[in-house]
C-alpha cells in the first residue's frame, strides 16, 4: 500500500477505533491496510493515493446508480441551498413515501428514518405492539443491522469477524428471538409475532431462496396470525422496479427499506398497510420518532434515484450480470479452482472452492465456503489489479447501472490471474 493510505489510516486508528466507522470496511478478515477512498464517480472509486479501482462494495449496496451521479448531485445541490433538517414537515418526505407507496402492491405507507438498522428495529417494535406478542423468527446468517434483539446468528460483519453475535447484547434482549435455518419454513407458535427474512440473503455472500420457502413462510405466518417481514434493505430496488414482493409473488405485511431508497444517503424506512401502520405515534400507541427522520437532502437523493431508474434498467441489469456471472465461473475454472457465482436478478454472489460444489442454501453451507481460506488472496489480487471487491467473504457483489460490459469483462479476464494467485496460496 502507498503512503497516503497508510498515513491516513494511522491517523484513523489513533482517533476512530479500528480505523473505521463499520467493521465491515476493516481488512481484519483478508488482512491489510484499506485503501482510503476520495472521490467515486460511476462504477469507479479513487483513493488518496490517486489509484482507481472498479468498485463492487458501491456502499454495500446503497450505490445503485454509481457514484456521483450528476442528476442525484444536482438534487442534492438544490436541496442543501433550501436548508437541510426543519423538524417540521417537507414536501421531499411526502415525495418518497408516494414514489415506494407507487411501486409495491401493498404497500400503503411507510415511516422514513436514518437506517436500515432503525427500520428493522422499528418494524419488530411496531409487530410486537400490533400483535401484542413477544418472540420474533430470524434465519440463521441473516443480517439486520446492529439493534440488540436482531444482533444474533447474523451475517454479513458478525460473520466476517467469526463472533456468535455481540457482547453488550443481554439475554434478555435475545431472549424472545428464535433463530431458524435459512430455506427451511419453520413450525410457528402462536405466541410468534413476527418473522423476519432477507427475501435472497446476501449477508451470508448470496443464498437465494429455493422454491417454496417464502411462499411457504407467508403461509406459516398467516396460518398463526404472525406477521411476515421482508428486510428488503439490499433486495428493495436492486433485485427489481418493486423489489421482492413483485420479484417472488409474494406479499409480507411489512416491509423494511433502506440503502438504495436514500440514493447515497443516511435512509431506511419501514411500511405496510395503512391499517398496520396505524399502530405507530402519532396516531397508535407504538413510539417511534427520529430527528433527522426524512432528511431534505436524504429524501431528494432518494427520490432522484427512484424516479430515474426503469423496469428496463433492471432487465438490462440482471442480462449483464448474468453473463458476467457465468463468465467468472469459466475465468475461476480457467485460474484453477472451482467456483459458483449464483445470481437472483441484479445480485450476485461469489464463492470459490478447491473441490468442486454446489450453490449453498443455507448459512452452514455458506459458511463452510466463505471460511475455506481462499477469498484473502483472490481479493487482494483483484485489489492489485484495480477491481475492489468488499473486504469479506460474506458480503456479495454489487455490480451498478454504472458497470459497463467492458467493465464486467475486464474484470473476467483480471479474475483469471487473481484465481490462478489464490490457487496458489
Ligand atoms: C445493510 C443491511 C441492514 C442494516 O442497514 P444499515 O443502514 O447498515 O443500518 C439491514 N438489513 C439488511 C438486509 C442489510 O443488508
Amino acid at each position: 500500500m502507498t503512503s497516503l493510505n497508510e498515513a491516513w489510516f494511522q491517523r484513523a486508528l489513533r482517533v476512530l477505533p479500528g480505523g473505521v466507522d463499520s467493521p465491515v470496511r476493516s481488512f481484519r478478515s483478508v488482512g491489510g491496510t484499506p485503501y482510503t477512498v476520495a472521490r467515486g464517480s460511476g462504477a469507479y472509486v479513487e483513493d488518496v493515493d490517486g489509484a482507481r479501482y472498479l468498485d463492487f462494495v458501491q456502499s454495500y449496496g446503497a450505490s445503485l446508480l454509481g457514484h456521483a451521479h450528476p442528476d442525484v448531485v444536482h438534487a442534492l445541490r438544490e436541496a442543501a441551498g433550501e436548508g437541510t433538517t426543519f423538524g417540521a414537515p417537507t414536501p421531499g418526505e411526502v415525495l418518497l413515501a408516494e414514489a415506494m407507496v407507487a411501486r409495491v402492491a401493498g404497500l400503503e405507507q411507510v415511516r422514513l428514518v436514518s437506517s436500515g438498522t432503525e427500520a428493522l428495529m422499528s418494524a419488530v417494535r411496531l409487530a410486537r405492539g400490533h400483535t401484542g406478542r413477544d418472540k420474533i423468527v430470524k434465519f440463521d446468517g441473516c443480517y439486520h443491522g446492529h439493534s440488540d434483539a436482531l444482533l444474533v446468528a447474523g451475517g454479513s460483519g458478525v460473520a466476517q469477524l467469526g463472533l456468535p453475535g455481540s457482547a453488550g447484547v443481554t439475554k434478555g434482549a435475545v431472549g424472545d428471538t428464535v433463530v431458524a435455518p435459512y430455506n427451511e419454513v419453520p413450525t410457528l407458535d402462536v405466541d410468534v409475532a413476527a418473522v423476519l427474512v432477507e427475501p435472497v440473503a446476501a449477508n451470508m455472500n448470496l443464498v437465494a431462496p429455493t422454491s417454496g420457502f417464502l411462499k411457504g413462510l407467508r403461509a406459516e405466518c398467516s396460518r398463526v396470525g404472525a406477521l411476515l417481514i421482508f428486510d428488503e434493505v439490499i433486495t428493495g430496488f436492486r433485485l427489481a422496479f418493486a423489489g421482492a414482493q413483485e420479484y417472488f409473488d409474494v406479499t409480507p405485511d411489512l416491509w423494511c427499506f433502506g440503502k438504495v431508497i436514500g440514493g447515497g444517503l443516511p435512509v431506511g424506512a419501514f411500511g405496510g398497510t395503512r391499517a398496520m401502520m396505524s399502530s405507530l405515534a402519532p396516531l397508535g400507541p407504538v413510539y417511534q420518532a427520529g430527528t433527522l427522520s426524512g432528511n431534505p437532502l436524504a429524501t431528494a437523493a432518494g427520490t432522484t434515484v427512484l424516479n430515474l431508474v426503469t423496469p428496463r434498467d433492471y432487465a438490462d441489469l440482471t442480462e449483464r450480470v448474468a453473463t458476467f456471472a457465468t463468465n467468472l465461473e469459466g475465468a475461476i475454472t480457467a485460474g484453477g479452482l472451482y467456483g459458483r457465482c449464483p445470481t437472483e436478478g441484479p445480485l450476485m454472489g461469489l464463492f470459490l472452492s478447491r473441490e468442486p460444489l454446489e450453490a449453498p442454501t443455507n448459512f452452514v453451507e455458506a459458511k463452510a465456503l466463505c471460511e475455506n481460506g481462499l477469498y484473502r488472496s483472490f481479493f487482494h489480487a483483484m485489489l492489485e489489479r484495480g477491481v475492489a471487491l468488499a473486504p469479506g467473504a460474506y458480503e456479495i457483489l454489487f455490480v451498478s447501472l454504472a458497470h459497463s460490459a467492458d467493465d464486467l469483462a475486464s474484470t473476467v479476464e483480471k479474475a483469471v490471474e487473481a484465481v490462478q494467485v489464490a490457487a496458489k496460496s
